[in-house]
């Protein structure tokens, strides 16, 4: 019994749920987690805090639904093979699909070191650019946008700094819920005395401490942000040194606020206009202002323009580039940043180096011994038309569960279905999984070594805590066992993750200086480009990565699915605290499991009297897509004629009703305003 309270050894790594990447101590007694307590060592994001998951969301790891061998499709279901006989399938397959019909999803839930080995696996033995990751349905608009005003898509500031922020602006995130160690700073910031602004459509948590609530028409954003910027314009509120010295292009922009009225903006959104100028005045003022965003903001077909108009708003009033102020675009997953960093992007190489630049791309041929494919590869949502049209006929999807993640899930089933050949690497066999040709067993982040980098761009150390099931192994090993078997030893041949850190660092100048000797000291942001760096808290300090920072004049435009009288009701999707991402995990968990078992379809109290529907029965949402069932909870987090689902869970696939209209610029779908119809059903 001792042992249980007492563990043998405790192994301190990062959660590997959310984008926060809390330190956690785990507790260890014959490979078997007894204990998880938070970390408070020097430079950890959570300084000892943790939210439900971290503290008893581990225990997945041990779950007896765990992958423990490769499996090959028969025709009477999987069959457990070696490894050498999946390699022999999987290496003979992928032989005929390169250079042309390959696609790779690598995974935000993997290492750093696993999605660089990924993309240099597609790049170099399969010739192709087409990798990309589930970024595209996050973050792939911050990326886009932020690049484009700064020069950088990353989160501008630390963690800790917002604290300290005289006033927050949070559009677009759920923070208690998806990041709520993050959550407690902005808690933090108001009990010291600084203002919070929310603008969600629905009732969030936040809203109770918010000093101004703005609930806008969700898919209004570029609306609201332009209004509040155009009340800072007309009432003399701008930064206006900040801007002579240190933007571009504000002429044009403050031109192109002058014909846009605020009654207009009233309409649109529905906010208020006193509401608005409040906000407005307050972000102006209270200075250092922070903007905290998820993808409330993201997830749209104009999501790049969202992050754009943030981006105008921040250099307004000169709110980027100082402590406590700047533009904060909060990550999802556990190693979304990390693995866009790595260039598991199809455009991108390590480090945000365009593959269409000749002299990137000598740096990496050089380095690596071979020529890189020149043209940007598809996207997620590009690759699965691409099956449909013959285009690409294999792929390789490492820790994706894309059959309940992406838009118009049953599309993607058709597609996956289409598909020559399939290998799916996973520590469950999950629902995309059990479509493949060779399912193959991965280590979880608990029993493996390397890195994440969180949302704040801290690089954080993951260290085995535990012994992998059965056969299964971690990815990089993987990975580099198929390279090697295709013919690529030299360049696939590491000791160890450390090994393939210190090719990163020679080839990634923003990872220049990092190696695990210093993170064992403590964890460091990027840029850190030389071994004696420190690491750079907050970004834009000393002038925007791009030179200038540049704005961008905006129009609103409205989602490209509206609302009519087939399908009146806007179904937006996000996600809960008690899960996470499409339950893979978090549902092997039987507390988690316990605290939100199934899934629900908010709906705002009146929506329910005129449909008939009282909380708890069951309802049919479908869309010009699909349709799907589940519990109603009425309740007034939802506004009239909006309902909110998650994805977490497989039994209600709530993305078979969400469609794949894209953002033209960073490819995301729109997620967020998807018009369903709701009927009651009386029997399920
Ligand atoms: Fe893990 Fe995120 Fe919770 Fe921290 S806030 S414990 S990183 S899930």
């Amino acid at each position: 019994f001792e042992k249980w309270l007492k563990p043998e050894r405790t192994v301190t790594t990062t959660c590997p749920f959310c984008g926060v990447g809390c330190q956690i101590d785990v507790g260890v007694s014959e490979n078997r987690i007894v204990r998880v307590r938070g970390n408070r060592s020097p430079g950890s994001p959570n300084n000892g805090q943790l939210c439900v998951k971290g503290r008893f969301g581990l225990t997945f790891a041990e779950s007896p639904e765990r992958l423990k061998t490769p499996l090959v499709r028969t025709d009477d279901g999987f069959k457990p093979v070696s490894w050498d006989e999946a390699f022999k399938i999987i290496t003979e397959a992928l032989h005929k699909h390169r250079e042309r019909s390959f696609g790779m999803l690598a995974s935000a839930r993997c290492t750093n070191e696993e999605n660089y080995l990924a993309q240099k696996f597609t790049r170099l033995v399969m010739k192709s650019n087409n990798i990309d990751h589930c970024a595209r349905l996050c973050h792939a608009p911050t990326v886009a946008g932020l690049r484009k005003a700064f020069g950088s898509g990353a989160m501008t500031n630390s963690i800790a700094e917002l604290a300290y922020s005289g006033c927050i602006f949070v559009i677009g995130s759920n923070t208690t819920e998806q990041h709520p160690v993050i959550a407690l700073k902005i808690k933090e910031a108001k009990r010291r005395g600084g203002k919070i602004i929310v603008a969600d459509p629905r009732k969030i948590e936040l809203t109770a401490i918010a000093d101004v609530w703005l609930r806008h028409n969700p898919g209004t954003d570029v609306a609201l942000i332009l209004g509040m910027c155009k009340v800072i314009v007309d009432e003399g509120l701008i930064d206006k040194s900040f801007i002579e010295e240190r933007c571009e292009g504000f002429e044009d922009f403050a031109s192109s606020l002058e014909k846009l009225s605020l009654e207009e903006v009233e309409t649109l959104t529905g906010v208020d206009i006193d509401d608005l100028k409040s906000a407005a005045r307050m972000y102006a003022t209270r200075r250092p202002s922070s903007i905290v965003y998820a993808m409330g903001i993201t997830q749209h077909a104009n999501g790049t323009e969202n992050v754009l108009a943030l981006a105008n708003l921040s250099m307004l009033t000169g709110n980027i580039g100082k402590p406590s102020a700047g533009i904060n675009p909060l990550r999802g997953q556990n190693n979304v940043q990390g693995s866009c960093d790595m260039g598991a992007l199809p455009d991108l190489l390590p480090g945000y180096k365009s593959i269409k630049d000749p002299e990137v791309r000598r740096l990496f041929e050089k380095a690596w011994g071979c020529r890189l494919p020149e043209e940007p590869g598809l996207t997620v949502t590009e690759m699965f038309h691409a099956i449909d049209d013959g285009r690409i006929r294999a792929m390789y999807i490492i820790g994706e569960n894309p059959v309940l993640s992406d838009p118009d899930a049953g599309q993607v089933v058709e597609s996956l279905k289409k598909l020559e050949f399939l290998v799916v690497q996973d520590i469950f066999l999950s629902e995309t999984a059990r479509l493949a040709h060779v399912v193959l067993p991965a280590a979880s982040a608990l029993e493996k070594e390397g890195t994440f980098t969180n949302t704040e761009r801290k690089v954080l150390r993951v260290r085995k805590a535990l012994e992998p099931p059965g056969d299964a192994l971690p990815d990089w090993e993987i990975i580099c066992k198929i390279a090697r078997r295709m013919g690529y030893g030299e360049q696939f041949s590491y000791k160890d993750p450390e090994e393939v850190m210190k090719e990163i660092a020679s080839l990634t100048k923003i990872y220049g200086g990092i190696s695990y000797d210093r993170l064992e000291k403590q964890p460091l942001q990027w840029p850190c480009p030389e071994p004696d760096h420190p690491g750079t808290p907050y970004l834009h300090g000393d002038g925007f990565m791009r030179g200038k920072g540049k704005f961008h004049v905006l129009q609103f435009r409205p989602s490209p699915e509206r609302p009519d009288r087939e399908y009146p009701y806007i179904l937006t999707t996000g996600r809960i605290l008690f899960h996470y991402h499409t339950g893979t995990m978090t549902r092997k968990v039987p507390d988690l499991n316990y605290l939100r078992p199934e899934e629900w379809v908010e709906m705002n109290l009146l929506d329910a009297q005129e449909l008939g529907v009282t909380d708890g029965s069951w309802v049919e949402v479908s869309s010009r897509r699909g349709r799907v069932r589940a519990k109603a909870k009425v309740t007034e987090r939802s506004p009239r004629g909006v309902v909110f689902m998650t994805f977490h869970f497989s039994e209600t696939p709530t993305n078979n009703l969400t469609g794949a209209l894209l953002d033209p610029v960073a490819r995301i779908p729109e997620l967020k305003v998807c018009p369903v119809k709701i009927q009651p059903i009386r029997e399920v």
